[in-house]
C-alpha cells in the first residue's frame, strides 16, 4: 500500500490546512495505519532557519537539524511519524538542486524546464517519503492558496502523480472557508470558485473541508457537493473547535476517515480514540488551574512560539489542569518604575523561551532574578538558560558586568560565548548547532527526576553556550550544572540551589512534546506551578 493523500487550500490563506493534514494523520495512526507527513513551502527560501519570526512564526527543527515551517511542528503533536530534512520541501531546495544538476551537466545539453526537470524534482521529493517499505500513507500539504503564482509547479506535480499513480493511490483534499455575511447568512460561493481553481488546473478534489465558525447543515453540504462534483460524504463541516486538538475527532464525528479510506480502497480498521478524547476533555473541563507567565521577545506574535504555547498547553494535560498564559513584553521590565510584584501577582511558574538579538535581554534578567529570590518555579529554554546563568554571575558571584557575547563582545565575564566551532562560519543558513544531540544528566537533579533516566537526546538551535571557563567557579557558588554533552564539555543544564524548581536547559524541549505525551520537563514545571498555586 502506497497511498498519496493531497492537502490543498482554497479562498484565503491561514484557513488552518496544518491543523486539518495533522489531523487526518492523526485519524489515520488511530486506524493503525503509518502515516508521513510532507509540508511544501512554495518560497524561495532554502528553509525556515533565515526568516525572521515576525514574517514566519516558530522555526521548528528536526532531529536531524533541519530548521523547516511551524507545521511540522503540528504533524509531530498530531503523529508519531518521524519527522527529518526530507519531510520539508521548499521552492528554494527544488531550485537549488535543479541548478546545480544542470552546472553538473546532468541534463546532457537538454533545456531546462519547470515542466519536466522542476516538477520531476518535486515528484521525486515526495516519492522518496512516500516509498518508504515503513509507510502506508503519505499526507503532503500544499503551503499557500491555491491560484498563487508560487505554487503551480507543486499542484502540476500533485497532478501528474494523480495521473500517473490512479485516483485510488492518490487522492486531494482541499481545505477551504465558507464565510457568513454580517446578516449571518452563510455563504458558498467562495468555496465554489476555489473548487473551479483547483479544477481548472485538473484536479478534481475527492474531499471538501469546508471552515467555519459554526457547523454547517446537510443542505448547505448538499449544495457543495452538487457545485463541486465532490460526494456528499466527502463534504466536511471543518467548524471552529473548542481546542485544536477536538478536530480528528469532529472529522470523525463526520466519518472523513472512512471516506477517504473508501475512496483509496483500504480496508478500514478499528479506530482508536481514547487518547484524544482524554486530551479534549483535559483542556476543555479541566480541574483547576494555573497561570503561567512567559517572558520573552515577540509577545504579540501568535505563532513565534507555538511549541512553546503547546508544551505548556501538554503539560496541564498530565494533571488534568487549565494553563492560563500571561505574555509578557520582557522590555516592560526593564522600566526602573516597573512594579514586579504587580506584574508577577497570581504567577505560578516563569518560563523564558528562546530567543535572538539584543531588545529585551536586561527585562528577561530581571524576570530571571524575581523566579530566583521569590521562589517561584523557573523554566529556561535556551536563551532562557543563558539568562539564568547571566542574572547568577551578576547576582551571586559577583561579577556586574558579566553577560553573553552576543549582546556585549567587551565584558570582563563572558559567561556566555560563542560555540568554537561558530568562531569560523560566515553564513547564517543552516550553520548554528542543529539538531539531536545526548546529553548526561546528573542524579539528584529535577531534570533526572524529570526523565527518570541518565541519557537524553534533545534538540538544538543555538551558537552561544555558557563559557565552560566559569563552571568550576559557578559550582563553587552552588548552581548546579545538572546535565552536560556525553563528552562533559558543553553545559546543557542547570538549576538553582535552594529554590522550589528551576530547570534552564541549552536545548528545546517543547519540540518533542504531544498531547498524548507530555514531554517531562513541561510536565514537571506545571507540577511545580500547581503546588506553589495550592500555598
Ligand atoms: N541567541 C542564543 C544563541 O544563539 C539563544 C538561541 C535560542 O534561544 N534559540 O545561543
Amino acid at each position: 500500500m502506497r497511498k498519496l493523500l493531497f492537502v490543498t487550500g482554497g479562498v484565503c490563506s491561514s484557513l488552518g490546512k496544518g491543523i486539518a493534514a495533522s489531523s487526518i494523520g492523526a485519524l489515520m495512526e488511530a486506524r493503525g495505519f503509518n502515516v508521513q507527513m510532507v509540508k511544501i513551502d512554495p518560497y524561495l527560501n532554502v528553509d525556515a532557519g533565515t526568516m525572521s519570526p515576525y514574517q514566519h512564526g516558530e522555526v521548528y527543527v528536526t532531529d536531524d537539524g533541519a530548521e523547516t515551517d511551524l507545521d511540522l511542528g503540528n504533524y509531530g503533536r498530531f503523529t508519531t511519524a518521524k519527522l527529518s530534512r526530507s519531510n520539508s520541501i521548499t521552492t528554494g531546495q527544488v531550485y537549488k538542486k535543479v541548478i546545480e544538476k544542470e552546472r553538473a551537466g546532468d541534463y546532457l545539453g537538454r533545456t531546462v524546464q519547470v515542466v519536466p526537470h522542476i516538477t520531476d524534482e518535486i515528484k521525486e521529493r515526495i516519492l522518496a517519503v512516500a516509498s518508504n517499505p515503513d509507510v502506508d500513507m503519505t499526507i503532503v500539504e500544499i503551503g499557500g492558496t491555491v491560484g498563487d503564482i508560487e505554487s503551480v509547479p507543486f499542484l502540476e506535480a500533485c497532478r501528474q502523480l494523480i495521473h500517473e499513480l490512479g485516483k485510488q493511490n492518490a487522492i486531494s483534499i482541499h481545505v477551504t472557508l465558507v464565510p457568513a455575511v454580517s446578516s449571518g447568512e452563510i455563504k458558498t460561493k467562495p468555496t465554489q470558485h476555489a473548487v473551479k481553481e483547483l479544477q481548472e488546473i485538473g484536479i478534481q478534489p475527492d474531499a471538501l473541508i469546508l471552515r467555519s465558525s459554526k457547523p454547517l447543515s446537510d443542505e448547505l453540504r448538499r449544495k457543495i457537493s452538487l457545485f463541486t462534483n465532490v460526494e456528499e460524504e466527502g463534504v466536511i463541516s471543518g467548524y471552529d473547535a473548542a481546542t485544536i486538538y477536538e478536530v480528528p475527532l469532529i472529522y470523525y464525528g463526520q466519518r472523513l476517515d472512512t471516506f477517504l479510506l473508501r475512496k483509496m480502497n483500504v480496508e478500514s480498521r478499528h479506530a482508536e480514540l481514547n487518547k484524544w478524547q482524554t486530551v479534549v476533555q483535559a483542556i476543555t473541563k479541566p480541574n483547576r488551574k494555573v497561570k503561567i507567565a512567559v517572558v520573552g521577545k515577540y509577545m504579540d506574535l501568535q505563532d513565534a512560539y507555538k511549541s512553546i504555547w503547546e508544551a505548556l498547553i501538554h503539560g496541564g494535560i498530565a494533571y488534568h489542569a487549565g494553563i492560563d498564559i500571561e505574555r509578557i513584553d520582557s522590555s516592560r521590565l526593564e522600566d526602573p518604575r516597573a512594579d514586579l510584584d504587580a506584574i508577577f501577582k497570581d504567577i505560578h511558574g516563569i518560563l523564558i523561551p528562546g530567543g535572538f538579538g539584543e531588545r529585551g535581554i536586561e527585562g528577561m534578567i530581571c524576570a530571571a532574578r524575581y523566579a530566583r529570590e521569590k521562589n517561584i518555579p523557573y523554566f529556561g529554554i535556551c536563551l532562557g538558560m543563558q539568562i539564568m546563568v547571566i542574572e547568577y554571575a551578576r547576582s551571586i558571584l559577583g561579577w556586574q558586568d558579566a553577560h553573553s557575547t552576543e549582546f556585549n563582545k567587551s565584558t570582563q565575564h563572558p559567561v556566555v560565548c560563542l560555540l568554537e566551532e561558530q568562531k569560523k562560519m560566515k553564513n547564517y543558513g543552516g550553520t548554528m548547532r542543529l539538531g539531536a544531540y545526548d546529553a548526561v544528566t546528573k542524579v539528584g537533579s529535577n531534570i533526572r527526576a524529570a526523565y527518570g533516566v541518565e541519557l537524553i537526546s534533545e534538540r538544538h538551535r543555538h551558537r552561544y553556550e555558557v563559557n565552560s571557563d566559569i563552571r568550576l567557579e559557578l559550582e563553587a557558588h552552588d548552581l548546579r550544572i545538572s546535565a552536560t554533552t556525553v563528552d562533559g564539555e558543553l553545559i546543557e543544564a542547570c538549576e538553582w540551589p535552594n529554590h522550589p524548581w528551576s530547570v534552564g536547559v541549552q536545548f528545546h524541549p517543547e519540540f518533542k512534546s504531544r498531547p498524548t505525551a507530555p514531554h517531562p520537563l513541561f510536565r514537571e514545571f506545571i507540577g511545580a506551578a500547581l503546588s506553589l498555586s495550592r500555598l
